[in-house]
């Protein structure tokens, strides 16, 4: 493929259930400019000091789950560069405690008796690091562009798996660096959450719109956050369009006897469904009931401080 050589790929093990996660770095006037930052072991930072291709001028981050935004803070006082990152996600990585009081409020909301609930929080602090650390960042915004060898860089927002994920665009050389926003092993599942004022965000429904946004770009390659390059975006997204009408179906199908809570829905769905995957499974199902709430194919109803959802 053309311009792979002016592309330096590192892939990075992680502690994660994930697997793997991939860095980029591509050359720019004064640097190199690093699209995410791996994760804080040992490991990756030896992996990461041996593989620079030389100084950074610029960190781009994806987003800020621990495995993209790791060694930001390190490389970046080392490099004496800028860190650029969706002011939100800043936000949200400065306060990893917030995600953990998310789950819980959502997850009872949703019908996940209380014990379950403690357990699921319980297996995700061990699977998370203390990734918080101080530095500075600077705000990236919607198409705001970084000179690089390849063509100019451009950020384009896509919402959904995390509330400000960002992709790296250069449209001269049809390239997209798409963090987790597009995977092809992996079916991203944009997590329940709040906003920071604590109204619930349509994850799933963002989602969608930023697959859409990016099905309309012309794109030959694209660098994802976990897994190899994929080269026929054309089908991935056919096969996510497939995928996602497919559990629509499901979702729909376990409302016709009577309402449930999103949990019971998830039960049905993903049946002997335990621990971190509770969170993972309520998180598919309710995106998909809130996508069919807006088209009105299902309703919502508040009793006691459960949600329900039913058939009109
Ligand atoms: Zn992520």
């Amino acid at each position: 493929m053309p311009f792979n050589s002016k592309i330096f790929q590192l892939t990075i093990p992680t502690p994660f259930p994930v697997g793997s996660v991939n860095i980029y770095a591509v050359r720019g006037p004064k640097g190199y400019y690093l699209i995410d930052a791996g994760v804080i072991t040992d490991e990756a930072r030896k992996l990461i000091s041996e593989w620079l291709p030389g100084p950074l001028s610029g960190i781009l981050l994806t987003h800020g789950h621990p495995d993209h935004l790791g060694l930001a803070g390190e490389l970046s006082k080392s490099n004496n560069c800028p860190i650029y990152m969706n002011s939100d996600e800043h936000r949200r990585s400065q306060n990893p405690s917030f995600r953990q009081r998310v789950m819980a409020v959502l997850m009872q909301k949703g019908g996940v008796p209380i014990a379950l609930v403690s357990q699921v929080i319980e297996s995700h602090q061990n699977s998370v690091q203390n990734f918080f650390s101080e530095f500075e960042v600077k705000k990236i915004l919607p198409g705001q562009q970084f000179t690089t060898d390849l063509g100019l860089l451009e950020a384009i927002y896509t919402p959904g798996h995390s509330i400000g994920h960002c992709c790296f665009y250069i449209s001269e050389s049809r390239i997209l660096f798409s963090g987790d926003h597009i995977l092809t092993s992996i079916s991203p599942n944009p997590l329940l959450d709040l906003t920071m004022d604590g109204s619930r965000r349509l994850a799933y429904v963002e989602y969608l719109n930023s697959v859409n946004k990016i099905a309309s770009l012309s794109i030959e390659r694209v660098y994802p956050g976990h897994g190899p390059a994929i080269d026929n975006l054309e089908r991935v997204l056919s096969k996510f369009y497939t995928f996602h009408a497919k559990r629509e179906k499901g979702v729909l199908a376990a409302l016709s006897d009577q309402m449930k809570t999103p949990f019971e829905v998830a039960k049905k769905i993903y049946p002997g469904v335990k621990d971190l995957d509770i969170f993972l499974a309520l998180s598919r199902v309710w995106g998909h009931l809130d996508l069919l709430e807006k088209q009105g194919k299902v309703l919502c109803l508040e009793k006691d401080n459960l949600v329900y959802y039913c058939q009109p």
